[in-house]
C-alpha cells in the first residue's frame, strides 16, 4: 500500500476548515484506489500562527474523519508566511508522496484522484495548472504574465505558468526540495529546478470558499522580487553592460564637444546637458546600488542561518 500526505498550510482558516475536511473526506471515500486499500492518506496541517481557532477546529474535524486521521497538526509559534509553512510541512511528511493544497478549496480536492493516478503511472511531480486566469482582474493577469515571462528569460527554468503550489510530489521530489535550504524561498522556482518527470493536469480555479486572500499586491510584488533575485544573477550583470554603454556614449558626446569647441569655436550649451547627465547618471547609479542591495540583503539573511520557522506544538491526530 502507498501512503500520501495531504499538506495544508493554514493561516486563519477556521471558516474554511469544515468545508475543506468534508470535501476531502468525500473525495477520498469515493476514490476506488482508496476503497481497494491501495493508497492511504494522512493529513499534515501547518497552522501558520493563526489568531483564530484554526488549529482546534481542524483537530476536531480530522479526528472525526475515518480516512484522514493518522497525520499531524504542526503549530508554528507565529505567522512565518506560506513558504515557511510549506517547508515545515514537507519536513514532516513521511509518506511516499505529498500533495500540497490550500485550505480555502481553491485547489479542488476533486483533482486528487487524477493526481494520484498520474503518480502511480510513473510521474514524480504532478502540477495542477489553471486553464486560464479569467477570474483575476486585468492588472493582476498582466502583471502575472509579465512576471512569468521575465522569470523564464532570466532564470532559464521552465516554471509552470498559471500553476500555484497545488501539486503532487513524489518522495524523491520532496527530498530534492528539502535540499534547497535557502531562507528566502520561492517554491515555484524549486518545483521547476528539481526536474524529474512532470505532468500537468488542468482545472478551473474556483473562488475562495470563505474568508479573504492573505496575498495583497505588496506581498505579491515582494514575492515576485524574491523569485527573480533568488533564481538569477542577471540583474547584477546588466549593470556591467549598462556601464560600458553609458561610458562609451559619454565618451563620444564629450569628444564631439571638444571637437566643436576647438575646431569650430561653437559654445557648448552647458546647463541643460549637464543637468540631464548628472540626474540620469545619478539615477542609474542609485538603481544599480539598489539591485546590489537586493543581493547583499539576501546574502546577509542566508549568512545568519536562522531557522525558517519555530514550531510551537505538534499534535498527532
Ligand atoms: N497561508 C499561510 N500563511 C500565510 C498566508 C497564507 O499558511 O501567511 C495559507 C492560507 O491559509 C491558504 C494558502 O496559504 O491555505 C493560500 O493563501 P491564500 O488563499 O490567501 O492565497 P491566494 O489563494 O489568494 O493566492
Ligand atoms: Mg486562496
Amino acid at each position: 500500500m502507498k501512503t500520501i500526505n495531504l499538506l495544508i498550510p493554514c493561516h486563519n482558516e477556521e471558516e474554511s476548515a469544515e468545508a475543506l475536511i468534508h470535501t476531502l473526506d468525500d473525495t477520498i471515500q469515493g476514490f476506488d484506489l482508496y476503497l481497494k486499500g491501495e493508497v492511504q492518506f494522512h493529513i499534515v496541517i501547518v497552522d501558520d500562527g493563526s489568531s483564530d481557532k484554526t488549529c482546534q477546529v481542524m483537530e476536531q474535524l480530522i479526528r472525526g474523519s475515518s480516512c484522514l486521521s493518522g497525520g499531524s497538526i504542526i503549530s508554528l509559534s507565529r505567522n512565518f508566511g506560506k513558504e515557511a509553512a510549506m517547508l515545515a510541512g514537507l519536513r514532516n511528511c513521511r509518506a511516499d508522496a505529498c500533495i500540497i493544497l490550500d485550505a480555502d478549496l481553491q485547489d479542488p480536492p476533486s483533482l486528487i484522484p487524477t493526481m494520484v493516478e498520474a503518480w502511480l503511472e510513473g510521474y514524480q511531480v504532478v502540477n495542477a495548472v489553471r486553464h486560464d486566469r479569467s477570474s483575476d482582474g486585468l492588472i493582476k493577469r498582466l502583471s502575472s504574465e509579465g512576471f512569468y515571462s521575465l522569470f523564464l528569460k532570466l532564470s532559464k527554468l521552465q516554471v509552470q505558468f498559471n500553476a500555484s503550489d497545488f501539486r503532487l510530489l513524489d518522495r524523491d521530489a520532496v527530498e530534492a526540495i528539502l535540499g534547497c535550504e535557502e531562507r528566502v524561498r520561492f517554491s515555484k522556482g524549486f518545483f521547476a529546478w528539481i526536474g524529474y518527470q512532470q505532468k500537468n493536469i488542468y482545472f478551473k480555479r474556483p473562488a475562495r470558499s470563505s474568508g479573504t486572500t492573505k496575498w495583497g499586491s505588496w506581498k505579491l510584488w515582494n514575492y515576485a522580487l524574491d523569485g527573480i533575485f533568488n533564481f538569477s544573477t542577471a540583474p547584477l550583470r546588466i549593470w556591467s553592460y549598462l556601464g560600458v554603454i553609458v561610458t562609451s556614449a559619454a565618451f563620444v558626446v564629450g569628444l564631439s564637444a571638444v571637437v566643436r569647441v576647438l575646431f569650430y569655436g561653437i559654445d557648448v550649451p552647458g546647463y541643460a546637458s549637464l543637468f540631464f547627465a548628472v540626474t540620469f547618471l545619478g539615477g542609474l547609479q542609485l538603481i544599480g546600488i539598489g539591485v546590489l542591495g537586493e543581493y547583499v540583503g539576501r546574502s546577509y539573511l542566508e549568512a545568519k542561518r536562522r531557522p525558517h520557522y519555530v514550531i510551537k506544538t505538534v499534535t498527532h491526530t
